[in-house]
C-alpha cells in the first residue's frame, strides 16, 4: 500500500502536468451544478413571459446535458404583493417536474453580515413554506441550504449558533468550491436583454463562458494546492437570462475538458467535504476551498490569481 501511495505521489505532478497541456487525458473531472435565486435571479428586471423564457433556457440546457441539478429559492421570488403568484409557482413546478432537487435560500436573501442571527433564522424559516410543500407533494425532503452571499457568521458564536439551528432543522449545507463573479455578467446582460441589443448579449456572453473557464481552471490548481487532487467540485451560478443563453455553451466547452455531471449529493460523498471550515469568520462569502485552506492554517498566498471580469462588463448595469 505504501509503495503504491509513493508511486501516485511520484506520478501525480505528471499526470496533472499532462492534463494542463492537453497531451493527456483529463481524468476524472467531475462536477455539480447549483443555481441560485429561484424563480429567476432578479424578477424586478423582466416580465412574465421573460420569466417563463429563462426557466425554459435553464432547463433545456440541463436536459440536454443531462446535469440534475439544485435549485435554490427565495420565496418572495416567487411573491407578488406578498401573495404566492400562480404563474411563478407553475414555474419552480417545472424545476422537479424536471428532476432537479429543490432547496432553501431564505424567504428575503438576508444577508447574516448585516442582520441578527435571530431575524436570519427567522428568515430561513419563512422561505420554507411554499418549497417545501412542493418537495413534499413530489415525495422528497426539503434538505438544501444555501447562505446568501455565501455569508456564514462574521464570528464563532453567530456561525456555531446558525449552523446548529441548519442541523436541527434538517438541513445540509450546500458548500461552493468554484466561487465566481458571474452576477456581474448577469447584471450587464439583463440590460442587453431588456434592450433588445444582440451584439451586446452576444459580447457579453461570449466573455462571460471565456471568463468561466478561466476560473474553472484556477479552482483546479486551487484544488490540487489544497487539498492534493482533482475534487469533485460545486459550482454556483444563478438563474439569469445570462445562463438561459449561455450556460449550454459553458457546459459544453467544460465536457470538452473532461468534466462530468454529478449530483450535489454525489459530488458530498468526497471526503475533501468532511474538511472544517470553521477557521473562516471573515467578511467574504469565499470558496470552500479557501475555508479549508484557512482552518488548516495554510499560506494565503496560494490564493492569488483569481481570474477578474473585465472592467467593460462591470460598466453594464440595467
Ligand atoms: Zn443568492
Amino acid at each position: 500500500m505504501r509503495s503504491l501511495g509513493i508511486l501516485l505521489l511520484v506520478l501525480a505532478p505528471i499526470l496533472s502536468m499532462a492534463e494542463e497541456t492537453g497531451r493527456g487525458s483529463p481524468t476524472n473531472r467531475r462536477m455539480a451544478i447549483t443555481i441560485d435565486d429561484l424563480v429567476v435571479a432578479q424578477p424586478s428586471w423582466h416580465t412574465a413571459e421573460q420569466m417563463e423564457r429563462i426557466t425554459d433556457g435553464l432547463l433545456s440546457t440541463f436536459a440536454d446535458h443531462g446535469v440534475a441539478a439544485v435549485g435554490f429559492v427565495n420565496q418572495n421570488k416567487l411573491e407578488i404583493n406578498g401573495e404566492v403568484d400562480a404563474g411563478r409557482h407553475a414555474l419552480l413546478q417545472r424545476w422537479l417536474s424536471a428532476g432537479h432537487e429543490l432547496g432553501n435560500h431564505g424567504y428575503a436573501h438576508l444577508d447574516l453580515h448585516r442582520v441578527s442571527s435571530e431575524e436570519w433564522m427567522a428568515d430561513v424559516v419563512r422561505g420554507e413554506p411554499a418549497t417545501k410543500s412542493m418537495v413534499t407533494a413530489a415525495g422528497g425532503r426539503l434538505r438544501w441550504f444555501r447562505h446568501p452571499y455565501l455569508h456564514t457568521g462574521m464570528s464563532v458564536q453567530v456561525l456555531e449558533e446558525t449552523a446548529a439551528f441548519l442541523s436541527a432543522r434538517g438541513y445540509i449545507v450546500a458548500p461552493v468550491t468554484i466561487d465566481n463573479s458571474e452576477w456581474v455578467y448577469g447584471r450587464a446582460y439583463a440590460h442587453a436583454y431588456n434592450t433588445g441589443d444582440e451584439e451586446l448579449m452576444r459580447r457579453i456572453g461570449t466573455d462571460y463562458v471565456r471568463y468561466m473557464l478561466e476560473v474553472v481552471t484556477f479552482y483546479e490548481a486551487q484544488s490540487l494546492a489544497i487539498v492534493g487532487r482533482a475534487i469533485p467540485h460545486v459550482l454556483l451560478v444563478h438563474a439569469y437570462a445570462l445562463n438561459a443563453d449561455w450556460l449550454d455553451q459553458l457546459l459544453d466547452a467544460l465536457e470538452q475538458r473532461g468534466y462530468r455531471w454529478v449530483t450535489l449529493e454525489n459530488a458530498l460523498e468526497d471526503p475533501a467535504y468532511e474538511n472544517a471550515t470553521h477557521g473562516w469568520i471573515g467578511r467574504g462569502g469565499i470558496t470552500w476551498l479557501h475555508r479549508w485552506a484557512i482552518t488548516e492554517g495554510l499560506d494565503r498566498s496560494i490564493f492569488k490569481g483569481e481570474p477578474v471580469v473585465p472592467s467593460w462588463v462591470e460598466s453594464i448595469q440595467p
